[in-house]
């Protein structure tokens, strides 16, 4: 699969629009914090697109579980490896269950009546195969944070 230079303020406006239309989303107030020195990165912009409307996704299901309000954060950063950008998922919901923590990545790994629990081991395979991995983040005041790292693109002269 091709790869594009792709701003990731635009990856995020793709993500916002789709998750926009979800049923849900309503009750949750949603921010794109994009640090200044984030510019674009070098990805299969379709699959890192449905990566981070999975986790998103993930993350408004699991916030209707229990009481708001609710907040959901798409962030971006400088990674450790200035090669990288960080691109962190979070929200205000229950946090992973226990019970599945070990397996979260697996797929068929599911709490939900009627999830396939496929979506984040598909999400870490497309993360995979842009050389980084799918993560868990600390969030000190609970809920769930998913983390991983794109490569930054090439300055174009
Ligand atoms: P599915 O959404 O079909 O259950 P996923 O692979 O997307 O499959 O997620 C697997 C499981 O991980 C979910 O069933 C849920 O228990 C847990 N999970 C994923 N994201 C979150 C989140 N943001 N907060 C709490 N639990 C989560
Ligand atoms: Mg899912």
């Amino acid at each position: 699969l091709e790869t594009a230079s792709v701003a990731v303020a635009d990856l995020f406006e793709t993500v916002l629009v789709l998750l926009h239309q979800d049923a849900g989303q309503h009750a949750v107030e949603i921010h794109a914090n994009i640090d200044t020195n984030v510019g674009a990165v070098r990805v299969q912009r379709i699959e890192i697109e449905q990566v981070i409307l999975n986790l998103a996704r993930n993350a408004v299901e699991a916030m209707a579980e229990i009481e708001g309000p609710h907040r959901l954060w798409l962030e971006a950063s400088r990674a450790d490896n200035p090669a990288s950008i960080q691109i962190r998922v979070k929200d205000t919901g229950p946090g992973i269950p226990e019970q599945i923590h070990e397996r979260l990545f697996e797929p068929f790994v599911t709490t939900k009546r009627k999830g396939l629990g496929l979506g984040l081991s598909i999400s870490a395979g497309i993360v995979e195969s842009h050389g980084s991995r799918l993560s868990l983040c600390q969030q000190p005041s609970g809920g769930a944070c998913f983390a991983f790292n794109l490569p930054v693109a090439p300055e174009v002269p």
